[in-house]
């Protein structure tokens, strides 16, 4: 056997340790399956051997199913039916290790999650180390599936439905503590212990059984309509689901209905309904985007794909923070949770230190819940140097300027920085609209500028998106993705342009918003579209947050930088106008779209119909939908033709991770390939009959329509 090392004690235990050669982790594959095939046939076979113990050889016990595997084949076609019975045969030969007579117990030494769990489950019994970093889950929720190893059954059979219901729709996992107090496992030992206390309980347990398996089970709590607490475990989700994805998701409702239905009915039965729903999953293209984007891609992307590896890695030790506002508090914050001394500079000592307090806020709050003692809150917080003094930048490998989105004054702080560094420190521009190009222009050393845009809040956004400037080294880039890195964000590298990526897909959302105030259209029903379509904010609630005057400040900058109509006179900008004249520059001013009255919650402008013309007959709402995602989606395609971005996973990961664009489509460029490449186009020709020349697809795209290619490609498939 290739994957598993088959050892047979001197007490008769037999110990099957999982190892899959050249791989990091384990993880379900053909070979595997079969090897845990044979393996256990040999145990129920051998009369010499008493029963069965499964470990790992590796740091973690099993982190489930190959996801690229499990993509590949659904982009080959798989039908619902199909996919109905991926699982048979692990799941054959789990059923086995339950009813095959001799007792079958697991050592989890490390991570078990998903698939790695339902094996655990499927155990007889269950050890847990205590003293490293095991945690059990099932996580297959957050990629649009449903554990199909009979997680859904044997959890709920195991632990009781009220129970099991947050571990299968939240997909958390538990430390070993925790595991332990819902009877997850029955024993925590140290890791060195674990094996031998599992084949004592094996050798003292010969008659063993599943408990579903024992005559008269019943489910602890109830099932069906008799389940302890129906309205928690079953209709409270279920309006959760609706409410925060517009009922997008497809898995959580397959997984209330797998467990609502199978735990009503006989174990094996219960395995099959649980299949059908897998089966109905993983035909629909929501799982498929999901796995292939917030999974393998984000995996790929964190291991720095873009990165050249000729050259050699690097480490930022002291990084420079130039303006402590929002942005570079928040930069400083993450920097110093990494471990990096930070200077953290504003124009004065007051200013540079209230950045600092920005940090002592959000460390207070984990000191209060626990999370964090005294001494790591102090030790973090004197990694973070404030000052107005640009001396203090000197050994500053890498420099981060966060000043005010003004040409002028970046390249004012930028000349007294460079002064200061280094000549191979890089400087790296947190702007969210200037190009990089023109800042580096005004550096003296272009080579080694770049952009780092950061999101806010910066220490809960996880995408750092790197835009590279006409003159940008290679080395500047593999520098700035080490230190991406290091502070664990995902990123994505795009090429330069007015607004790069994001922002101009995150433009192209509130201008959409703003164009369909002008055409007449109530605020209540366009930031309802954007709900339904699983946007996370409206257009017209979030252009309120991040300020109707900077939006405009930006379109007053392409026009003076000459910039063409799709930027300096783009859809909805009258409105804009018109509110910033009006004095309603949006939340931080108590008024926008939306009115913030003090000891009450943000209304909707109610006087807006005065201002701008509501028509009588308002479009149906998924008119609007179809409009809020076609523009963006179409933005992200305007910027593969133009090279802005480079690979169209990328375009779908800052999407997503960065925009907000919703995760069920995969991302901007996905949604187009999920649609239809033809049809995406088709849809964008009619809509700019109606609605304006902004909606016409790009040649690129028609090209590809014609030629009937798809934007994204497949790991493992397609490249
Ligand atoms: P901010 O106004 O909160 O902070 C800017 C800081 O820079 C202020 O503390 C200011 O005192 C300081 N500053 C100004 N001139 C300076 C000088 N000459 N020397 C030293 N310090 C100086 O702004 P912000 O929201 O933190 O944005 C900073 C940058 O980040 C901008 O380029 C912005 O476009 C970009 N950005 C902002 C966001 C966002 O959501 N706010 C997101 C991504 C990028």
């Amino acid at each position: 056997m290739k994957t598993i090392d088959f050892k047979v004690r001197n007490d008769r235990v037999a110990v099957l340790t999982i190892d899959l050669p050249g791989r990091s982790v384990n993880v379900f594959t053909p070979d595997f399956i079969a090897d845990l095939d044979t393996a256990m046939e040999r145990v129920f076979s051998d009369d010499a051997i008493v029963g069965a113990i499964l470990t790992s050889g590796k740091k973690e016990f099993i982190v489930g199913a190959d996801l690229t595997e499990l993509v590949t084949r659904y982009e080959r076609g798989i039908s619902a039916a199909e996919g109905s019975h991926l699982f048979d045969l692990e799941n054959r030969i789990m059923r086995r290790m339950e009813t095959g007579g001799k007792p079958v117990a697991c050592a989890i030494n490390g991570l078990a999650l998903g698939g790695g769990f339902e094996i655990a489950l499927a155990c007889h019994w269950r050890v847990m180390a205590s003293d490293g970093k095991a945690q059990l889950g099932l996580p297959e929720v957050s990629v649009g599936l449903l554990p199909a190893g009979g997680g859904t059954q044997r959890l709920p059979r195991l632990i009781g439905i009220e129970q099991a219901m947050p571990m299968l729709l939240q997909g958390q996992p538990l430390n070993p503590a925790q595991a332990l107090e819902l009877g997850l496992v029955q024993a925590l030992a140290p890791q060195a212990d674990i094996v031998e206390l599992a084949a004592q309980w094996v050798v003292a347990n010969p008659g063993a059984q599943q408990p579903w398996d024992v005559k008269g089970f019943k489910v602890p709590g109830g099932s069906g309509c008799g389940t302890r607490n129906m309205a928690q475990c079953f209709q409270f989700p279920t309006s959760i689901n609706r409410r925060q994805s517009a009922g997008r998701m497809p898995a959580p409702l397959a997984i209330l209905s797998s467990v609502y239905e199978g735990t009503q009915l006989p174990f094996d039965r219960g395995l099959r309904i649980e299949a059908q729903y897998f089966g109905q999953l993983i035909a629909d293209p929501v799982a498929r985007n999901l796995m292939r984007t917030l999974f393998i891609r984000k995996g790929e992307a964190n291991k720095l794909v873009r990165r050249p590896w000729d050259i050699s890695a690097s480490k930022v030790t002291r990084l420079g923070v130039l303006g402590a506002g929002m942005m570079g508090s928040g930069i400083a914050y993450s920097a110093a949770l990494a471990g990096i001394q930070v200077v953290l500079l504003d124009t004065d000592q007051t200013a540079a230190e209230r950045g600092r307090d920005y940090s002592r806020k959000l460390l207070d709050k984990e000191l209060a819940r626990g999370r964090r003692s005294e001494a790591q809150v102090e030790e973090i917080l004197a990694r973070i140097q404030p000052t107005s003094d640009f001396d203090a930048l000197t050994g500053c490998e890498l420099v981060i300027e966060a000043v005010f989105e003004d040409r002028e004054v970046k390249a004012g702080v930028i000349a007294v920085a460079e002064t200061c560094l280094n000549g191979d420190a890089i400087i790296a521009s947190n702007t969210s609209t200037l190009a990089i190009t023109s800042l580096a222009a005004r550096s003296s050393r272009p080579a080694s500028f770049i952009g780092m845009h950061f999101f806010s809040p910066v220490e809960r956004m996880p995408l750092v998106e790197v835009i590279m400037g006409e003159q940008t080294s290679p080395q500047a880039l593999a520098r700035t993705l080490d230190l991406v890195a290091q502070l664990k964000k995902t990123p994505i590298v795009v090429n330069d342009g007015p607004g790069f990526y994001t922002t101009r897909v995150f433009s192209s959302y509130v201008d959409e918003g703003m164009q369909m105030i002008a055409d007449g259209i109530k605020p209540a029903l366009i930031e309802n579209a954007a709900r339904l379509a699983a946007m996370p904010v409206g257009p017209l609630a979030v252009v309120d947050e991040t300020s109707l005057e900077l939006r405009w400040k930006v379109i007053l900058q392409a026009r003076k930088d000459d910039l063409d109509d799709r930027f300096a006179k783009p859809a909805g900008c009258r409105v804009l106008e018109r509110m910033v004249q009006l004095g309603r520059l949006g939340r931080k001013a108590g008024a926008g779209f939306y009115d913030y009255p003090q000891d009450a919650k943000k209304q909707l402008w109610s006087d807006i119909g005065n201002e701008f013309r509501q028509a009588e007959k308002q479009p149906p709402v998924e008119e609007l939908v179809e409009r809020l995602l076609c523009i963006q989606a179409l933005t992200a395609a305007q910027c593969m033709a133009e090279g802005v971005l480079v690979n169209a996973w990328e375009g779908d990961l800052g999407s997503i991770l960065g925009v907000g664009f919703p995760a069920w489509t995969g991302g901007t460029l996905s949604y187009i390939d999920t649609l239809g490449v033809c049809n995406f186009v088709q849809r964008c020709q009619s809509l700019a009959e109606r609605h304006g020349a902004r909606f016409n697809p790009p040649e690129w795209l028609l090209d590809k329509a014609e030629r009937n290619e798809k934007l994204v490609t497949t790991p493992g498939l397609d490249d």
